[in-house]
């Protein structure tokens, strides 16, 4: 039986491990910290019996990812959960612009701005489930679905500014500028709308749900895949060299390229090498987790329901804040995504004491504490806030990569979405996954990208299956 070694067990190593473990293959996962998950942990950070989400905590690319749907996870103790209002974003005045899975509602309350949303969204949020298969590989490939492909895929071409402009309202462009700036772009650069596209259309798909009992039931679930197909985790084991790892075997890293050179640089061809060299790491995140006393007392009501609240007010606020971290400049007034799982999940909350996560896009490697600044935008649209914090902790980008060393310099991403690197990630090939010399790459700097989704694992397990079919 082949045995195969994987390196790292977030999302996509673990969902690589099941892929290749129901195949047939014999699997071992290392994982250098003490719990598997990588991206996908939480934990009660507080000691006051919360749950955090240490990284990722709203879900719209898991619950309809192929492989994550195809592996059974719900037959593994995962379950969704959904908030009654998947998004906030509010503006001073106490007014927000709001997105719920329903496209129709989300519409309607969008006023004049209704019909360009639905022009823009509901044919591939329709399409979303067809289109699993070509928005989760290399995007230069003969899509299965060309029609369906390019109505989502040419707006996703433009620039967040230039697509927001055909919005005539301030709330909407709001709105749409705070999900196309997950992908930490500046939003005047080309191709800076795609990851909006995507988890706007997602989101009226399939919803924004939460994983009950924290994010890093996902991990655990791949991980009952694993082992109930004989495969074997190690954690606690940092690989410092793949010489470590049995000669002749494969090898699948779970990790960020300038992680997989050094570990495998002198066996990677050349120009493999050379190229995961001039890969790029985008912008940091600086992350503040906090328990909360009675939630946070936003001025809109309807942030007060939502899963996920976008905290930076107007879109030109937005696009000179991406602008400024993108230049390493860090912002007064910085973008904040706060996620309140609690209101979905409330298994998460002690009494009335609930778990806020929230983080701020700030310059890669940013080193100075901008926790007031975080608070400041936060109690900007929620008054009296500061007065409900019962304790905090903060991750900062110079202290992202001793937690996960794929988060270089802060990048929660693992790569700058550049046009570049939206096409060729983490370089240009026909099987972008493959280094060479029986060895692969299966993290979020291969396509299709950052989140949780599981889909750079299971592209990079399928290449590695057609290569034995080969030999
Ligand atoms: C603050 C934050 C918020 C986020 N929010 C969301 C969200 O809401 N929704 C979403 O979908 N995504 C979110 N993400 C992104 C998501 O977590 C990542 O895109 C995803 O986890 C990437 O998965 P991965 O498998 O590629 O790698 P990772 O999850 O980064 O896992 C890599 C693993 O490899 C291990 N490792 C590294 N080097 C070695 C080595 N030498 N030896 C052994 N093990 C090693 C690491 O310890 C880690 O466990 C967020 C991330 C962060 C940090």
């Amino acid at each position: 039986m082949t045995q195969v070694h994987i390196v790292g067990s977030g999302p996509n190593g673990l969902a690589c491990a099941a892929v290749l473990a129901r195949a047939g293959l014999g699997v071992t996962v290392y994982e250098a910290s003490s719990t598997i998950g990588g991206g996908t942990r939480s934990m009660d950070l507080s000691g006051k019996g919360l749950i955090h989400d240490m990284c990722s905590a709203v879900h719209p690319m898991a619950v309809g990812s192929p492989v994550f749907n195809e592996l059974g996870l719900e037959n593994h103790g995962l379950e969704w959960r959904y908030p009654e209002i998947d998004l906030a974003h509010p503006l001073d005045g106490g007014r927000a612009g709001v997105m719920v899975q329903d496209i129709g509602r989300t519409a309607a309350n969008l006023g004049e701005d209704g019909n360009v949303w639905m022009g823009l969204f509901a044919g591939p949020a329709r399409d979303f489930p067809a289109l699993g298969r070509d928005i989760n590989q290399p995007i230069i490939h003969f899509p299965s679905h060309p029609l369906k492909l390019a109505r989502f895929g040419i707006p996703s071409l433009l620039p967040a500014t230039t697509l927001a402009r055909g919005f005539k309202s301030e709330v909407t462009q709001a709105l749409f500028g705070g999900v196309a700036a997950h992908s930490f772009n500046r939003l005047s650069q080309a191709m800076s709308s795609a990851v909006g596209m995507a988890l706007i259309s997602a989101g009226h798909s399939n919803g924004w749900p939460v994983a009950k009992g924290g994010s890093q039931t996902i991990a655990d679930a791949l991980a009952a895949v694993i082992t109930g197909s004989g495969g074997r985790i190690e954690t606690g084991r940092l690989i410092r060299s793949v010489d470590e790892l049995p000669s002749g075997e494969p090898v699948v890293f779970d990790l960020s390229p300038s992680g997989v050179v050094g570990l495998a640089g002198h066996r990677m061809p050349e120009g493999v090498r050379k190229a995961y060299q001039r890969y790029k790491y985008g912008p940091a995140a600086f992350k503040v987790d906090l328990a909360v006393e009675g939630g946070i007392p936003w001025t809109s009501e309807e942030a007060r329901r939502a899963g996920t609240v976008h905290v930076i007010g107007s879109f030109e606020e937005l696009v000179h804040a991406e602008s400024e971290i993108n230049f390493g400049r860090m912002p007064d007034r910085p973008f904040i995504l706060v996620g309140q799982q609690y209101l979905a999940d409330p298994s998460r909350s002690n009494g009335d004491v609930h778990p806020i996560w929230a983080y701020a896009h700030v310059p890669n490697g940013y080193s100075l504490d901008v926790t007031e600044l975080i608070l400041q935008q936060i109690e900007r649209f929620a008054p009296g806030f500061r007065e409900r914090i019962v304790s905090g902790t903060t991750m900062t980008p110079t202290e992202f990569p001793f937690y996960n060393a794929n988060y270089v310099g802060g990048d929660i991403v693992a790569g700058a979405n550049t046009p570049r690197q939206l096409i060729a990630r983490p370089r240009l090939a026909l099987d972008p996954y493959k280094v060479g010399d029986g060895m692969w790459i299966c993290s979020s700097a291969t396509p299709p990208g950052g989140g949780v989704h599981g889909m750079g694992g299971a592209n990079a397990a399928r290449s590695l299956l057609k290569a034995i079919e080969r030999a």
